[in-house]
């Protein structure tokens, strides 16, 4: 198929070659079409000598009759001026000539001049106007100087009129490439299709070349962009003084007075775009022959359209350039990371491993150090990431402390590598510190090739649950896409059964060691799928709050646990029940209203309401957490730090924290029999939390042995599988009247 354009564009060329040597040979074409012989021999033997402007001679086609004439007309359609007599074979044959011509072979080009031997036939008036016809004459009128001055005069205007038919054609070609050109915003892509373009201006095109640089005195340093032809040995190259020594004067001058050098056999072409940035770039166009006057004007025309799509490529890039870094670090940023990854190709992706880095305790550093400590660790990694990795992989910053490496899977991650990567003592200010980080590493063909956010936020959620886990390195694979899967498909499940209303509450007993009265309940999530199986909170907060549903979630909850509290109320029970609340949920605008219109239209007391928050939520925006908290304190809430102990800088702000009680992890508790360090932190929990008078809970008790120990160094609530694990109301209710007993 291909072929068979390429040679019907060779004919077309071939044919439009043809035409221009005849023009070159000066001859014109008429056509007399007549079926009277003695006045046609005549009329030609009258015309042969006359000679048209530029030394042009007349070549006279001759016919004697309408049919003869459209088979000469089909076979040189740049016949300029037809002479036509309307009255041959038939009365009116010489008038639906005319109206072939015109219109069954689409000429518009060639003049028509009507001769008539009898005045009056063809109502001179109408026929003019409906036939396009250019004139019309009595032969009786015809002498030979009116002839020859008809035929001069239609000459000029042919020609006029030919040329200008030229140019427009040009012009379209022109206007279709500027306009083919301003949809190229890459550069290699735009000077490619320019340097086609060009070729399809000037038609006899041996070649193009287009080199930049910033700021350019002389060509020597240049860079060239794009390069065909006769210059496609210096693709790629940067141009010295051995090259392009021919035209090294016409370049200079271009450079120099920042203008186009148009000759006849190579032209440069100059550019710039200057109110973006300093780049200049220059066009060399080589012809076999020397441009006509009218190439030469075309190449100015398109030159003025393309002008504005190097500023327009500028511009995109700086435009670009935003968007893909990181604006106070310059380090290319998430949506790199995301191009980069979009646009690999199968091949690449099983290539590709992607190594995400999360910088621990960074909240916490900031919340310590400062934003500008921050900001400077990113830095310092940002080098270091550097240093240690091949010299051509591309760190990006892709989340606010996390770094993202696309590197090659032959890459090999050595136990050394893989310890400089997990640990390093950085200096920061001066001063040196201890970073830890969490390492993954994802090799992209464990996974179907996917969009890039979906990829990043697999690997981000990954990354986060091991950083949880605090485990230093994990390697992605099969296990871990199956398990992502799984977490994907719930998330859509989740979404239904928030919107269905479909979770429900258990509450846990706490209770007072001392006088072992039920001081509290805790209400816990429960979500049972369709199928039956329960999914434990564990997995399914995450999913909600990865999805953006936990504040639905926490309402939700919240309204259930409203409905139990009211139940107790009503039974006569009027123990306080804790919930839990994430920390979207604090800094959520809505998030107090709803609280308080619940609160008041179940018409219950708030005191009889806790919120448990875990220490590392509200440590990561510490001043707007405890604003919100406040509210809540106001209310008649009290507040329960959850999961204390699990946190960085848990004791340095145990002082400022607005609360009421903290939780002991149950991390502590369980290790108690096999773990003095978790002797130690309790202890030191318990003293802290006494000196700031906070009631202490510990939680998870499951032995007698763990409850004695706590009863005995201080601890004044217990929470646990030993008392009751977590309990459906109706369980409770009955768990309560047996307790009681
Ligand atoms: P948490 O707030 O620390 O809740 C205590 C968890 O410890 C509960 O797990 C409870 O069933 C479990 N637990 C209590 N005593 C024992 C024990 O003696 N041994 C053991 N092994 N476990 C015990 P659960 O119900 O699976 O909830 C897990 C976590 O999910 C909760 O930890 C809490 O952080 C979160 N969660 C539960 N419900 C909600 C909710 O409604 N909203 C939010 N935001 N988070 C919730
Ligand atoms: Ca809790
Ligand atoms: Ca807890």
């Amino acid at each position: 198929m291909e072929q068979l354009t390429e040679s019907y564009i060779f004919l077309e060329e071939a044919d439009k070659n043809q035409q221009k040597i005849e023009k070159l040979s000066k001859t014109w074409k008429i056509l007399s079409i007549e079926d009277d012989l003695d006045y046609q021999r005549a009329l030609v033997s009258s015309l042969e000598s006359l000679i048209l402007p530029d030394r042009i001679r007349l070549r006279i086609l001759t016919a004697n009759s309408a049919f003869e004439a459209s088979i000469i007309l089909s076979t040189h359609p740049d016949i300029g001026l037809i002479l036509v007599d309307v009255v041959m074979e038939e009365d009116d044959s010489g008038l639906r000539l005319v109206s072939t011509i015109r219109e069954e072979l689409g000429n518009a080009l060639v003049r028509i001049v009507l001769v008539t031997g009898q005045p009056g036939f063809a109502p001179e008036k109408e026929v003019m106007h409906a036939l396009d016809v250019d004139e019309y004459w009595n032969k009786t009128d015809l002498k030979h100087d009116k002839l020859h001055s008809i035929v001069s005069s239609n000459f000029r205007t042919w020609n006029y009129i030919s040329e200008l038919a030229e140019a427009n054609q040009s012009l379209q070609i022109v206007l279709d490439a500027a306009r083919s050109i301003s949809c190229r915003y890459e550069l290699p892509n735009f000077t490619r299709t320019v340097l086609a373009e060009i070729a399809n201006i000037i038609g006899a095109n041996e070649g193009g070349l287009i080199c930049m640089g910033n700021n350019l005195n002389t060509i020597k340093g240049a860079h060239v962009v794009t390069a065909t032809g006769c210059f496609e040995n210096l693709a790629g190259i940067t141009i010295s003084d051995s090259h392009l020594t021919e035209i090294h004067e016409d370049l200079q001058k271009a450079l120099n007075q920042k203008c186009h050098v148009i000759t006849g056999l190579r032209s440069v072409l100059y550019f710039e775009t200057k109110d973006v940035n300093e780049k200049c770039y220059l066009i060399v166009v080589s012809s076999s022959k020397a441009l006509t006057e009218a190439h030469i004007n075309l190449l100015k025309v398109f030159s003025e359209n393309i002008s504005s799509g190097f500023t327009n490529i500028a511009l995109i890039n700086r435009v670009t350039e935003l968007a893909y870094t990181h604006s106070d670090l310059n380090i290319p940023n998430r949506n790199w990371l995301k191009k980069e990854i979009q646009k690999m190709s199968s091949l690449e992706w099983k290539q590709t491993r992607l190594i995400m880095l999360d910088v621990k305790y960074y909240d916490e550093m900031k919340f310590t150090f400062g934003y500008e400590f921050t900001q400077n660790v990113l830095i310092y990694v940002y080098k270091l990431l550097h240093e240690i990795l091949p010299t051509s992989s591309q760190v990006t910053l892709s989340g606010h402390k996390q770094f993202s490496i696309l590197l090659d899977i032959n890459f090999e991650l050595t136990p050394e590598l893989i310890d400089k990567l997990t640990s390093n003592e950085i200096e920061v200010d001066g001063v040196a510190h201890i970073t830890s980080f969490t390492l993954l590493d994802m090799p992209l063909d464990t996974l179907d090739q996917n969009s890039a956010i979906k990829i990043i936020s697999m690997a981000e959620s990954e990354l986060k649950q091991a950083s949880l886990n605090n485990i230093a390195y994990i390697q992605h694979s099969q296990h871990e896409t199956d398990l992502i899967n799984r977490r994907y498909s719930l998330m859509g499940e989740l979404r239904n059964s928030i919107r269905e209303r479909k979770l429900s509450v258990m509450l846990q007993p706490k209770v007072c060691l001392c006088s072992g009265e039920i001081v509290g309940f805790e209400s816990l999530a429960r979500w049972q799928r369709d199928d039956g199986s329960f999914v434990p909170p564990d997995e399914f907060i995450p999913i909600a709050e990865a999805a953006g549903l936990i504040i639905k979630l926490d309402c939700l909850i919240f309204e259930k646990t409203m409905e139990v509290l009211k139940t107790l109320v009503d039974m006569g029970y009027r123990i306080p029940i804790a919930f839990n609340a994430s920390s979207v949920d604090l800094l959520h605008p809505d998030y107090f209203n709803f609280i308080t219109n619940c609160i008041t239209r179940y018409g219950l007391p708030s005191e009889l309401l806790e919120l448990e928050v875990t220490e590392s939520q509200s440590i990561a925006d510490y001043d707007r957490i405890q604003e919100s908290l406040q509210r809540f304190v106001i209310l008649g809430i009290k507040i329960s730090i959850d999961d204390f102990g699990t946190g960085y800088s848990s004791l340095a702000h145990i002082s400022n924290i607005t609360a009421h009680s903290i939780k002991i992890d149950r991390s502590f508790v369980s290790q108690l029999e096999v773990d003095e360090n978790s002797e130690h932190v309790i202890n030191m929990i318990l003293k802290l939390g006494k000196k700031f008078n906070f009631s202490i809970v510990a939680e998870g008790i499951e032995t007698e042995y763990q409850k004695m120990w706590l009863k005995n160094a201080g601890c004044d609530i217990a929470q646990g599988y030993l008392f009751s694990k977590p309990l459906a109301i109706q369980d409770l209710i009955e768990w309560l009247a047996a307790y009681r007993k």
